[in-house]
């Protein structure tokens, strides 16, 4: 098979170090050895939610701890408002309801970020506080919209209910102080900025929560986030772990530390204003409002001759460049370019050299090396400058 390269949302391209560290023989997962992983796991993510609250670990893909968010949170009948500006939203919206909560949304135009003045006024109407959580996502994977998490803070900490955050594709690739910001339920998975392989997700949970979560009533039985608290506490988890998978993030996550967080935000921010930067020189037109881009998804129109299923199987199949498609309603005619990963800044431009032939291949006029440029430009810009 031909060489790929995944510039997917996730899962990512990930280290040989990484796939190296997966092949290790099993240990015990009621041993020392596993212990110790697993402490050095959650000490190693602990910086990137901004907590010094518990971190527990799920053996799952991202969509089972925000699973075990609603169902360890709340109790059937519950309000929850759903903040959902794109199919992430949508999916965490669809789950508190699939378990009898009752959820209403608070509406944001696909391609712009959630607006603080729109939360704090529907918040400030709850005066009854029916509203007993709120349901937010970081950054959102299909439209490539992030969310300034930090100016919703006041307005939430003002109503009180719980807080839930949905922050896969977010956390690792742009700063996030959950204490700081007073969020109380926090999800992240593997496969995402952390750069490891799918399969272990992890929740955040504030002190605030856990009172709430022993008095929640919804059905909760392998995502038990109290028996997985307890277990923690002896170094465990209540069911078998993916050991190889927590091998690989523990390598990713020393990998990560060595980078730096704040480098590694500001290589995300990088890439993705290269890649923009590329698009739009390229004729795509970009589908997240100005302030509200992304740093680890750009979501982008093709230009109107080039259909982005054609365009993503040719980038695939022809160049081994492998882009994702739209979800939801805007499936068929974008295309997501990811940012996250073990990619340099060779491969970026590897990648971008590879849709300008696409683009060629598939008749569209577009002047050699237009894209390239504008993202050598881009990036050699913010080298000098020093600003990420
Ligand atoms: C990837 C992702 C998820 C989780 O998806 P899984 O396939 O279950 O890991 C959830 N939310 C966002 C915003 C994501 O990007």
């Amino acid at each position: 098979m031909q060489k790929q390269l995944l510039f997917l949302p996730g899962p990512v391209t990930v280290a040989q170090p990484v796939l190296a560290a997966q092949a290790r023989p099993l240990i015990n997962h009621r041993s020392r050895a596993f212990a110790q992983l697993l402490e050095r796991v959650v000490e190693g993510l602990r910086p990137a939610f901004g907590t010094s609250e518990e971190v527990i670990l799920l053996g799952s893909s991202g969509t089972g701890a925000l699973e075990a968010a609603i169902a360890n949170l709340f109790s059937a009948g519950e309000m929850l408002l759903s903040c959902a500006m794109g199919a992430f939203g949508e999916r965490f919206a669809a789950i508190a309801r699939a378990y009898g909560c009752s959820v209403e949304a608070l509406e944001t135009p696909l391609g712009a970020a959630l607006d603080p003045l729109a939360l704090e006024r529907r918040l400030a109407a709850d005066a009854q506080r029916r509203i007993a959580g709120v349901l937010l996502t970081h950054n959102e994977t299909s439209t490539g919209v992030a969310n300034d998490m930090a100016a919703f803070a006041p307005a939430l900490r003002a109503h009180g209910a719980i807080t839930l955050v949905d922050s896969v594709s977010g956390l690792g690739a742009s700063e996030f102080r959950m204490d700081e910001w007073g969020y109380d339920v926090v999800v992240t998975a593997s496969q995402k900025a952390f750069a490891a392989s799918p399969g272990a997700a992890m929740v955040a949970v504030s002190e605030r929560a856990w009172k709430r979560i022993a008095g929640a009533r919804l059905p909760r039985f392998y995502f038990d986030l109290s028996r997985a608290r307890k277990a923690a506490r002896d170094g465990e988890t209540p069911w078998t772990p993916p050991i190889s998978i927590l091998y690989g993030l523990d390598e990713a996550l020393r990998r990560y530390h060595v980078e730096g967080a704040q480098a590694a935000y500001a290589r995300h921010a990088r890439y993705a204003g290269a890649v923009r930067a590329a698009l739009e020189a390229l004729g795509f037109t970009i589908f997240s409002r100005p302030s509200a881009h992304s740093p680890t998804v750009v979501t982008a129109y093709p230009p109107a001759s080039a259909g982005a299923k054609a365009l993503l199987e040719l980038l695939r199949e022809r160049y081994g460049i492998v882009l994702a498609g739209g979800q939801g309603e805007l499936a068929g005619k974008v295309v997501r370019f990811g940012t996250m990963g073990d990619i340099s800044e060779g491969d970026l431009l590897g990648a971008i050299g590879a849709i300008e032939l696409a683009l060629h291949d598939l008749g569209v006029a577009i002047g050699s090396g237009v894209g390239t440029a504008a993202a050598v430009e881009s990036l050699a810009a913010r080298v000098t400058s020093g600003v990420a």
